[in-house]
């Protein structure tokens, strides 16, 4: 059984990335620049903005966080997106999901200009996407695939089976394997499946976002098959400094027993979504 070390994979991007970056500013003087904004205090939207900004400064881009407390009004917020949008500076625009309550979080994502949008959220990007045009692909999605592709598995004429259908995760991943670059047969399971083990049971790829520990076990799988597992649940564990550790929707004992490759939870999809944010960022930066 192989590991698929998104660690790795996402270090190996990052340096290329890095590369990438200084020659765009070498050759045209062009720093690629991410705007994060973060609305309240969230504790781990705080950890998810200061990784992101983390990672923009390591490959050597601009980061500018604009924080909000949580009392700010709507019209603060869409006013500081639009001089986002107008700002020559800014490449890439980054709202850090959830709002608080009260925020309309469609309204607030639609006002983001589609060529700064490098999180691939709005509908103007979506669409492009199903329809095959160039957009910015979804990080997370677009980051299952580099993994999918990194565990040697090829896609075309694979059966895939992705457990969710959110938008953010399941519905793009579906998407993406389904188009003819990947070429994969696609099932999307849900909460509305009676026996999601008779289509996984299938697969010779699944991919497992739920956000529940345990949804998928090894029994639920064909022997050799791929597994990506997007969960990131918090488990109370009193021996860790924290109070908690982190697993995947996936139970990795059973499943690691029966898969070819399996992702790990942490350092499996994680480090790859704020990877492709940079991809996007830089490659928004290279088309001005
Ligand atoms: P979400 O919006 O809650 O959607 C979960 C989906 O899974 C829903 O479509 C739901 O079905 C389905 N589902 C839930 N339990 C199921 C079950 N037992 N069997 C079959 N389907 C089931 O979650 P999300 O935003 O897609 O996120 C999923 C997980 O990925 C979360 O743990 C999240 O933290 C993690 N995540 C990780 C990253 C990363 O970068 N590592 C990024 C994004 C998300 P219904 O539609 O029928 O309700």
């Amino acid at each position: 059984m192989k590991l698929i070390d998104g660690k790795k994979l996402a270090a190996d991007l990052r340096r290329e990335i890095a590369e990438k970056t200084a020659k765009l500013k070498a050759a045209r003087g062009i720093t690629p620049g991410l705007a994060v904004i973060l609305v309240g205090d969230n504790p781990a939207s705080v950890s998810y903005v200061t990784a992101k900004e983390k990672a923009c400064a390591e490959a050597g881009m601009l980061s500018r966080e604009i924080r909000m407390p949580a009392t700010a009004t709507e019209e603060e917020l869409l006013g500081a997106i639009a001089a986002l949008n107008a700002d020559d500076a800014i490449h890439g625009i980054l709202v850090q999901l959830p709002l608080p309550k009260g925020f309309d979080e469609k309204k607030v994502i639609n006002s983001i200009a589609p060529e700064k949008d490098v999180d691939g959220f709005t509908p103007v990007n979506v669409g492009r996407m199903l329809i095959g045009e160039p957009c910015f692909l979804p990080c997370t999605p677009h980051g299952i695939l580099k993994l999918i592709e990194f565990s040697g598995m090829e896609t075309a004429g694979r059966h895939a089976v992705v457990i969710g259908r959110s938008n953010i995760v399941g519905k793009p991943v579906a998407a993406l394997l389904s188009r003819k670059e990947a070429n994969a047969t696609v099932t999307v399971c849900h909460t509305g499946t009676p026996d999601v083990g008779a289509f996984t049971r299938q697969a010779d790829i699944v991919v497992v976002a739920a956000g529940r520990p345990g949804t998928l076990t090894g029994d639920m799988l064909k022997p050799g098959a791929v597994v990506i597992d997007v969960g990131v649940n918090r488990i109370p564990d009193a021996t860790r400094p924290k109070g908690f550790r982190l697993v995947g929707d996936a139970d990795f004992d059973s499943c690691a027993k029966v898969a070819s490759a399996i992702t790990p939870v942490p350092g499996g999809v994680g480090p790859m979504t704020i990877t492709m944010l940079l991809w996007n960022t830089l490659e928004s930066a290279s088309r001005t």
